[in-house]
């Protein structure tokens, strides 16, 4: 009965200190006298019950109460009045009661103010987790936005560059049928220096317009059958020059798997082939080696791409298959496909990932570290899905279930073991 008298007893200077202390002008300490008077009044039930749920409504609405300027400067404001409230609660007590009845009260509401910090704590900290989730979505929908609109430009410049390539392209040929044969030979290799530019420029735009392909979901397969050694073999031709250029080894090996016919786009798996071997010759010193190998796994075909390059560090072996992840220095830009080093576009990567994926496939690169002294290397993982149907249903009325031995018969794709390519001088 004493503790109930003693929060009587207090109750108005409680209310009077508090809203002096924490609420600053009439308009606002009117409406927060109010709330304190409610608070009071369930604090006295709770302590005479014991029961601490009398609260919970009320710090319920306290605890989503944060203005968005509270949210955003990250204030912890209820949780900041709470605490006070505790330590004037006492101030009060000591100053309106005699030491015994202070004591009393003290003791018997200090456990249902931590009890109320809690819950006003957790409920707080869910409106700020809601409210920092919702920034998040925002952010996220702007970045996607950006994204979309950066792949839009991408396409749109692709495509207005095109029409001016060829028109040159076009003009350059009539030049070169006007001085044919003409006796300034220095004129034809003029125009071989522009026909190179040209085939640089035209290499460069289909891959932005693969890259917004890719980005739009616009990428279409022509499935068709195909070993994977006939594509190794092209592999091994295209990149010959390149290799005795840069003095290194090349190794193609056959493996199981690479000669089971699977179905695939096999122009576009090239591509992509291409590309990381392309990327292999580009990051790895003269005399280096490259070594294209593989394996049979359940369900799927490995390729491997092996270099003794200057390798990739961990934060960065996610990036470089994202659009313009390239990592080097921009000064080192060069349109030449194996120049050591000479970083292109940065399209490269997310091209052959489109395409990879785009079969059902994924691409990943194990380095252990960048490092062009220590040379670590990288090696490029490209898994297939051993697709032993054509997913397009033409393509099934075309080819009908595969028979693999007719198929092979049928095709002529001679499998043979060819010896690798290295300089002549290394
Ligand atoms: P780029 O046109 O710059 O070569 P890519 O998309 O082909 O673009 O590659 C992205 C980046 O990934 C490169 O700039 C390079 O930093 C890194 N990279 C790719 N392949 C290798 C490799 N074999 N060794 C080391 N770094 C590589």
């Amino acid at each position: 009965m004493a503790l109930q008298k003693s929060l009587q007893k207090i109750r108005t200077p409680w209310v009077e200190r508090i809203s002096r202390e924490l609420a600053s002008g009439e308009g606002v300490r009117a409406g927060f006298v109010e709330q304190l008077v409610r608070f009071y009044e369930l604090l006295e039930q709770t302590v005479v019950t014991g029961d601490a749920g009398w609260l919970d409504p009320i710090l319920y609405d306290w605890g989503r109460a944060p203005t968005e300027t509270n949210l955003e400067e990250g204030d912890y404001f209820v949780s900041f009045v709470m605490n006070r409230m505790i330590a004037l609660t006492i101030e009060v007590a000591r100053e309106t009661l005699g030491k015994a009845d202070a004591l009393e009260l003290i003791a018997a509401v200090i456990p249902v103010f931590s009890h109320s910090l809690s819950v006003v704590v957790r409920y707080e900290m869910e409106t700020r987790v809601a409210h920092t989730a919702s920034e998040l979505t925002k952010i996220q929908e702007k970045l996607q936005q950006l994204d979309h609109n950066k792949s839009n430009f991408i396409s749109v410049a692709a495509h207005e560059l095109k029409t001016p390539l060829t028109l040159i392209e076009g003009y350059t040929s009539m030049m070169a049928d006007v001085v044919e044969g003409s006796s300034q030979p220095e004129i034809n290799n003029l125009l071989e220096g522009v026909n190179n530019g040209i085939h640089r420029l035209r290499y460069i735009i289909d891959d932005m317009i693969d890259v917004s392909l890719i980005d739009n979901n616009l990428l279409t397969l022509n499935y068709q059958p195909l070993l994977i050694t006939h594509l190794l073999n092209l592999l091994k031709t295209e990149l010959a020059g390149a290799i005795v250029e840069r003095s290194q080894t090349l190794n193609i090996n056959k493996f199981e798997g690479s000669e089971i016919m699977i179905y695939g786009d096999s122009k576009r798996l090239y591509q992509a082939l291409l590309n990381v071997a392309q990327n292999a010759i580009k990051y790895t010193p003269d005399h280096g080696m490259i070594t294209v190998t593989g394996r049979m796994l359940p369900g799927f075909i490995e390729i491997l791409v092996v270099d003794t390059g200057i390798g990739i560090s961990p934060e960065n072996q996610s990036a470089i298959f994202d659009k313009f992840g390239q990592l080097g220095r921009s000064d080192l830009h060069s349109s030449g496909k194996t120049k050591f080093k000479g970083g292109g576009p940065g399209l490269g990567l997310p091209i052959a990932r489109g395409i990879i994926e785009a079969h059902g496939g994924t691409i990943w690169v194990e380095s252990e570290g960048y490092d062009e002294v220590k040379l670590k290397g990288s090696t490029f993982h490209i898994l297939l899905p051993t697709r032993t149907e054509a997913t397009d249903p033409l393509i099934t009325k075309f080819f009908g279930h595969y028979d693999q031995k007719k198929m092979e018969t049928e095709t002529e794709i001679s499998v043979q073991e060819t010896p690798p390519i290295n300089n002549p001088s290394s």
